[in-house]
């Protein structure tokens, strides 16, 4: 008899123990997913014109734009990248932010730190 109640409680100590690390896992699972869950809000462009945006990367461009660290993004000036330059045109006419996450002719300016854009 002992036996079998030590048998049983060893039973429910394993479900315990298996319910507590599958919801430790999906509580792990959903912090790493967190932004999955989305909110979007609107802000006013550059356009003057109020668009969308995800509130969680509103004003993170060119925290994520790697044309703002290469050597060969010169905004407003001759001799801009061709591709950066096509995608801005792009971006205003139709009222759009797009960073570059990825680019084969990416080369690192280590001295864009340097570089402010808006003057
Ligand atoms: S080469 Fe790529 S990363 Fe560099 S400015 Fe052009 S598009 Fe941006």
């Amino acid at each position: 008899m002992e036996y079998a109640i030590g048998i049983m409680i060893a039973a429910a100590l394993a479900f315990l123990l298996a319910c507590t690390v599958w919801v430790g896992l999906a509580v792990i699972r959903n912090i790493g997913t967190a932004s999955v869950v989305r909110r979007f809000e609107t802000c006013i462009h550059h356009s003057n014109l109020r668009v969308w945006v995800r509130s969680d990367l509103k004003g993170k461009h060119r925290d994520h734009c790697l044309c703002f660290d290469c050597k060969k993004f010169r905004p407003g000036l001759k001799g801009n990248c061709h591709t950066a330059q096509m995608l801005y045109e792009v971006c205003v006419e139709h009222d759009l932010v797009t960073p570059v996450w990825e680019c084969r002719k990416f080369e690192q300016d280590p001295y864009a730190y340097e570089r402010n854009w808006n003057q």
